[in-house]
């Protein structure tokens, strides 16, 4: 019996499950398993230790380097493509938050990897970069060639004409994308002052806004009654304040003599 339960449950059996399940799925159930999948790796990672990350990533590094070491040119050819048309795929259908998110997550990633390499790692990387580049161009089509370098055409007009800032408010050009400057693009305010709870941007310094907890500022007062009441939102006279606070601020006569005013 014991030897029975074992062979059920042996490795190669539920291997041989697992394909079988997988070979039955429609591709809505696949999508969605790899969704599920997808969503609960990034909720893993997201609190994830830096030494647990950096270990993830290197086993990842080697992997990868050793599945492309053996790899034959086809395969490569072939491997690169289908990046290639996954990115496309990817990137077509993401909105410009997604894109400007992306990108600086790049910019970012980029920045730490050069900031801490040494200098045969630089040399190392920019080394690589050049025979990656002039293997790719070797083999290129002459239309790829003339679109390569009509994209750089495109990227070198827009990097020059974004990065010159000074008095640019006064020659604004719509078609310049301005929040994408690495001057302008300074991320959003989610670092978190342990001192006093404020939300910053990243570059903000660390005792801008409680000078690291010198400065406490006394609760604020309860508002007086009426105001007190109008304000908890929970009556229907308070909703109704609450919805339409901004007309009682601007035109506080109708809050003291109850005037009922009507639009235009
Ligand atoms: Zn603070």
């Amino acid at each position: 019996m014991p030897n029975n339960k074992r062979s059920i449950n042996s490795p190669a059996v539920l291997a041989r499950k697992k394909r079988e399940t997988r070979a039955a799925e429609t591709d809505e159930q696949r999508e969605a398993r790899l969704r599920t999948n997808r969503e609960r790796q990034s909720l893993a990672r997201l609190s994830e230790p830096d030494e647990q990350r950096e270990a993830r990533l290197s086993t990842d590094r080697e992997r990868r380097s050793r599945a492309r070491s053996s790899e034959t040119d086809e395969q490569r050819e072939a491997r690169l493509r289908t990046n290639r048309e996954s990115q496309s795929l990817a990137r077509s259908s993401e909105t410009d938050e997604q894109r400007e998110a992306r990108l600086r997550t790049n910019r970012e990633c980029q920045s730490r990897a050069r900031s801490s390499g040494t200098d045969e790692q630089r040399e190392a990387r920019l080394r690589t970069n050049r025979e990656c580049q002039s293997r790719v161009r070797s083999s290129e089509t002459d239309e790829h060639r003339e679109a390569r370098l009509g994209t750089m055409r495109v990227m070198g007009a827009r990097s020059r004409r974004t990065t010159e800032l000074n008095l640019c408010a006064l020659h604004y050009d719509a078609d310049i994308n301005y929040s994408t400057h690495p001057s302008v693009a300074i991320g959003i305010m989610d670092v978190l002052c342990n001192y006093c709870g404020a939300f910053k941007f990243k570059n903000e310094a660390p005792g801008m806004c409680c000078a690291r907890g010198k400065v406490k500022l006394p609760a604020l007062h309860a508002p007086p009654e009426p105001l007190s009441t109008l304000v908890a939102g929970d009556t229907s006279i308070s909703k109704h304040f609450l919805t339409n606070i901004r007309r009682y601020i601007v035109f506080p006569n109708d809050f003291i003599w109850g005037n009922e005013r009507r639009e235009g």
